[in-house]
Parts: C-alpha cells; structure tokens; sequence
C-alpha cells in the first residue's frame, strides 16, 4: 500500500478524537481546478498552542489496527474497515515534508493497540525521539499515550512531547467496563496521576535551574544546565458524551475530578456518533450537538468562572439546558443573587452574571476606581446589554423586575449564522 492510500485510512481514522478538532471551514480544492493548494488535505487539524497561539497539526494514527474492542471505536478489533500502518520512518517523513512545506507546525500522534501496550507505546515515543533527537526536530508534538503500557514508556513519551493524552473515554467506570472491557478506569487514572506527578517535578526543577544562580569555574562563562522538561504543554483528555447514559451532572463531576486530582489542562468532549455495524448496546442517535456545545461552557465556568460542578448541574434529570447556556441558566434559577451591582459587587459575584466574561469584568474593576459606572460604560465595553442589564445595577440603572426565564428561552430558539461580510 502506498504513502497515500496510508494516509487516507490513518488520517481518516483519527478524526474521531476531538483533542484538536477544527471545523466551521468552507471546504476547497484546487486538484483538477484553478488556484493553488486544498483545506481538504487529510489530517491537518488546528490546535491551541501553550501560548495561545492556533497552530496546523499533522494527525495521523499510526496504525488502526487494534486488539481492544471498544463498541464505540470505528477501529475495534471486530470493525469492518480497511486497514493500514505505518513504519516509524514513514511517520517521520511525512512529518517532515508537511513541515518543510509549511502545511504544519506539529504533529498529533495517536494508535490502536498491536502486539502490546508496550511495543505500540515504544513505536509512538520511536516517532517523537527520531524528530527530536535525530532531526532536531523544533515543532509541536501531541502523544496519545496508552494507559497500560509501562510507566518508563510514558516518561519518555514526557520527554519528547509537548503535551500527553490519555483518554478517559468514558464518564464512569460502570460504562467502561460495560462499552471497553478491556480498558480499567482505575489503571488509567494511575497512568494520569504518574503524568502529573512527572509534570510537577519538571515545573519544579525549571523554578529551581531559574532561581538558583549558575556557578562555574575563575575566569569561565557560568553556564546552568538546561533541565529535563517533560509535557510542558501538560495532558489532557477525553470524555465521549452520549455514548451511555450518564447525565450533564455525572459528566461533569467526572472531569471536576480530574482536573482537581490530576491537574489535567483539558477535558474534551466528543458527541457519540454513531459508527458502521455498531454493537446495540450503543444508542442508535447521535446527542444533540449543542449537548457537547453546552458542557464546553460548563467546563469553562469550572475552570475560569469559579463554578462548581455541583452548582452548574441541574438539579432533577441532571441534564444541561439546550435552551439557554449554564451560566443564564443557573443566574434565572438563583433571582436571589440579583440584581448585582456593578460598583460594589466582589470579582467572585460579577463573574456570575451573564453576559460579562472574564476580560469585561477585569475592564470595570479597573474602571470603577476612579468613577461610578452606567450603562454606557458596558457598551464601550462591547458586552451584550440586552443579556446583561436585566440582573444589574448601575449608577443609570435598575432593572424594573427580574429577569424572565421566558425571554431568553425565545431569543435562545432562533440561533443564526452571523454573516462576514
Ligand atoms: S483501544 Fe483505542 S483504538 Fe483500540 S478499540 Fe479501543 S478506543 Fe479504539
């Protein structure tokens, strides 16, 4: 099998992990046409540099073969699908020539299971020690590390990639063993405690080289030895939403959890979809995309809002609003917390009220020092007024009542595209 069939089996089989999905493109092709160039290519998705930065990755599997028969993998062991695999060599020179084409600035690097935890896990890190060591290779590596194989292989996988994954697939250990037998929630979460374990000594050991001054011998340059990193961009993970029956609330207890007990940068949620001759133990539809769409909000209100899980999760059914976000949805269900006013209220309190995100509440705590803020101070600010002004006061304004969950239930049922030009 050529490079290029390869490739579309190996590109192709990796799209069902989220970590660095990209979508929302018009898509275009200059192959038999006018014009230069495609957005088509296989395997080239975006991500978030550490920095902040969207960057091109090359995400390919090294192999969809598998011995694991997780129902909900399109490359179980018992799927129907062509087959492929790539050498080490092939890996890194595809690597390269995207690289050296400038088509990318990384790579994304994923794999079913052959032989062993262990040789598939020696055959991945192989990939990321012949960029770096034999290549000098100065891009961006993602691993997708496997949680059974041997604790030195993932320490060296920390040595070559910029950030390590393991995915958690599933929110609760029942459906784990009921949809991947294989797979034992409790050596995963060993496998992602040991990761932070190794984050943390490095961030440590980098503070330590920084802040000690470098000695050397009379006369010579003090030089400081560089320290070991590992992972600097950290690990993340994995969730499949709709693929059992946990609720919003299970789910999002589940990555409270890990970001709490492992330090995890992120925890991706991917919509079950459904997949060719899948097992009935799997619903037959996929869940609403806005599901997976409202639980990235959540996850955003945990880690930068100061919400807890247990207080975005509703109560009753434990599902989010489809309706409304989590934040409206959670300040229309507490109207004893309102109406906030905008010159006396806490960081924590104004951070809770919708509309206002992190950069506009920072604006107004500095803006508030020196004068009292009205209504049009949050419109310089660009906030949504409509959203915003029925929970707060200002200097100019009080709202006559409280909000009405109706009226933003019906702006909420018509979402519309907005235009570019
Ligand atoms: S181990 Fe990974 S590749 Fe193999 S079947 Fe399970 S999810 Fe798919």
């Amino acid at each position: 099998m050529n490079l290029n069939a390869k490739l579309a089996i190996l590109a192709d089989a990796a799209k069902y992990d989220a970590s660095c999905a990209s979508s929302g493109g018009q898509r275009r092709n200059s192959v038999g046409a006018a014009g230069l160039g495609s957005n088509e290519g296989m395997g080239i998705c975006h991500s978030y540099a550490p920095d902040g930065r969207c960057i091109s990755l090359l995400k390919i599997l090294l192999t969809n073969f598998c011995q694991y028969d997780c129902l909900y993998c399109v490359n179980r062991a018992s799927s129907n699908v062509p087959r492929a695999r790539f050498s080490v060599d092939e890996v890194v020179r595809l690597t390269l020539d995207f690289y050296r084409r400038n088509c990318i600035e990384g790579l994304f690097l994923s794999s079913g299971i052959i032989r062993s935890p262990d040789y598939t896990m020696e055959q991945v890190v192989e990939v990321a020690r012949v960029l770096r060591e034999d290549h000098d290779f100065r891009g961006y590596i993602h691993l997708k590390t496997i949680p059974d194989a041997a604790p030195e292989l993932l320490q060296r996988a920390g040595r070559y990639a910029d950030r390590l994954s393991i995915n958690i697939e599933l929110p609760t250990e029942q459906s784990l063993a009921r949809l991947a037998p294989e797979k034992d929630g409790a050596r995963i979460k060993r496998a992602m405690a040991r990761l932070r374990v190794h984050i943390d000594d490095a961030k440590a050991a980098a503070r330590e080289a920084r802040d000690t001054p470098a000695r050397s011998l009379p006369g010579a340059k003090p030089v400081r030895a560089a320290p070991q990193p590992f992972a600097a961009a950290g690990q993340s993970t994995q969730m499949i939403v709709g693929g059992d029956d946990t609720s919003d609330a299970g789910i999002l207890q589940a990555s409270a959890q890990l970001y709490g007990a492992y330090r995890l940068k992120r925890v991706y949620y991917s919509a079950f979809s459904p997949i060719p001759d899948a097992s009935a133990a799997l619903p037959l539809k996929p869940p609403p995309l806005v599901r997976e769409h409202r639980l990235y909000q959540a996850d955003w209100l945990m880690r930068h809002y100061g919400f807890e899980a247990r207080e975005i999760a509703p109560q009753g059914d434990g599902m989010l609003s489809l309706e409304v976000d989590p934040k409206l949805a959670w300040a229309l269900a507490h109207a004893e917390r309102f109406p906030v006013d905008l010159n006396r209220a806490p960081r924590e309190l104004l951070l809770r009220v919708p509309g206002l995100g992190v950069k506009a509440v920072d604006r107004m705590l500095l803006a508030r020092r020196v004068r009292r803020l009205r209504a049009d101070d949050l419109k310089r600010l660009h906030v949504p007024l409509a959203k915003v002004l029925p929970f707060v006061v200002l200097a100019d304004h009080r709202p006559a009542r409280a909000a009405d969950p109706r009226q933003f239930a019906a702006a909420a049922k018509a979402p519309a595209q907005a235009a570019l030009f």
